[in-house]
């Protein structure tokens, strides 16, 4: 067993995929939006909320969450604001690019039939597991929001195709809310615990998501309790 076999056969005895990477676009200042491509042999479309472990340089393994997903290929969101070994692999990563990873992982699941609304509380990269879950609740009939911080207005992913979402499907509402917005930006600003304090009821009354670095999600779960959520009624994918 040669020395990556063996750093491999460390971390998990799942079996690993050659994925080929087939689009590579930088969204702001600290995303990198990466579509790899299956092999024939591995067939998706990978499990809502799943993620896969990448061998970043071949063998430090990160996790990132699956946020589109077809029969042969899936969409990750990488984050490079913390400029480790995940962020410097993957942000100036090129097409034709060889990635192994394994997975895919299905511990954050969509829990549908509650009947009850969905608000999705993210950060950043942290929008990944929510964009398909949108579309799960709407198929659903339920309404769905996404309250998503970042700083600037260009650091929002998945920014025109949610705008455009809201503004054609009254059973989804986009809330970017930017800690560093520009002089001009009409939207939300601060951070996303703001929606919490000033909606109360409506987060009290809807399955709640929370999706990111921890700090975001304990900030969350905390404005949470402020408002005495039920505790069964919050679902949390913690990026670390
Ligand atoms: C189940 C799961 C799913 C995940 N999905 C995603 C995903 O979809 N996209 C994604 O970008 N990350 C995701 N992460 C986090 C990811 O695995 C890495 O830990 C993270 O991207 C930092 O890796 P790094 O090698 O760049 O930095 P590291 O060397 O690991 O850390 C460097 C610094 O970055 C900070 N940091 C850690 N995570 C983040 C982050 N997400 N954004 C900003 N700073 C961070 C750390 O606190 C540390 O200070 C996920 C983690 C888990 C456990």
């Amino acid at each position: 067993m040669n020395i990556i076999a063996k750093i491999k056969h460390w971390f998990t005895e799942a079996p690993y995929v050659e994925g080929t990477v087939i689009e590579s676009e930088r969204i702001g200042s600290r995303i990198q939006k990466v579509t790899i491509g299956l092999p024939l042999d591995v067939r998706g479309p990978f499990p809502m909320g799943s993620y896969i472990v990448a061998y970043t340089w071949g063998c430090i393994p990160r996790a990132y969450s699956i946020a589109k997903t077809d029969g042969g290929s899936f969409t990750l969101l990488v984050s490079f604001s913390g400029g480790g070994a995940g962020a410097r692999y993957f942000r100036d990563i090129t097409v034709g690019k060889k990635v192994i990873f394994y997975g895919p992982f299905d511990d954050f699941p969509y829990r549908a039939g509650t009947g009850r609304p969905k608000i999705f509380f993210a950060t950043s990269t942290g929008v990944a597991p929510f964009r398909m879950m949108v579309d799960a609740a709407i198929s659903e009939g339920l309404h769905a929001t996404i309250v998503l911080g970042s700083p600037k207005e260009g650091d929002v992913a998945f920014k025109e195709e949610l705008e455009e979402l809201s503004r054609t499907n009254p059973l989804f509402s986009f809330v970017p809310t930017l800690s560093n917005a520009d002089p001009n930006w009409q939207g939300a600003r601060g951070y996303v615990t703001d929606y919490i304090y000033k909606n109360p009821e409506i987060v009290r009354s809807s399955d709640v998501y929370i999706c990111g670095i921890p700090p975001m999600t304990l900030g969350v779960l905390d404005a949470l309790k402020k408002i005495r959520m039920p505790q069964d009624k919050i679902f949390v994918q913690k990026f670390g």
